[in-house]
């Protein structure tokens, strides 16, 4: 712990900046996947991270190989697990189904409180990958709910802003259970 900004922190509450696509290759870019990586690595339960939450408002998130396994495990169909953590530039959602589901929820940034949110069940998003090409990817359960919330960070939205029977609960507490 320690790279990751918490609730309080402005950065948390800033529109993000795109990327210009012709920069994700240079070194600065690939510096701050680099550190967003290193940062996601050190949370043993971090799904995902965008950029604002290591203090740099840009339109990047990245989601943990991890997640893509949790996924699975719930039994979504989502195809090949990633070798690596995947990475999103710029990303946007193009199309959410209609029907939403109550999801819990919890963020890096938002130590140790857990809600309820209302989420899209499917979402596809559209984005550059690390290497400067667009992809399309769609997403049902965990991951589509991961897209939801990460796009949020970008838009300085925490997910304590909608959620519902907000709770605190530390690691402490959850061993104990
Ligand atoms: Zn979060």
């Amino acid at each position: 712990m320690g790279a990751i900004v918490q609730k309080d922190n402005p950065v948390l509450r800033q529109l993000a900046e795109p990327v210009p696509p012709e920069e994700i290759t240079s070194t600065r870019i690939q510096k701050v996947i680099a550190d967003m990586k290193a940062a996601l690595a050190d949370e043993a339960d971090g799904v995902g991270l965008a950029a604002p939450q290591i203090g740099v408002p840009l339109r990047i998130f990245v989601v943990s190989k991890r997640a893509f396994e949790l996924a699975e495990e719930e039994g979504t169909p989502i195809g090949k697990i990633p070798e690596d953590d995947l990475v999103f530039i710029d990303p946007e959602i193009t199309s959410c189904s209609k029907k939403k589901t109550a999801v819990p929820e919890g963020c890096l940034s938002v130590r140790w409180l857990y809600g309820n949110t209302e989420r899209a069940e499917k979402a596809t998003i559209r984005a550059y990958d690390e290497h400067g090409k667009q992809f399309q990817r769609g997403a049902t359960g965990l991951l589509a709910h991961i897209f939801q919330h990460e796009v949020d960070h970008l838009n300085g939205i925490l997910f304590i802003d909608h959620a519902k029977d907000i709770e605190e609960m530390r690691p402490e507490d959850i061993e104990k259970q």
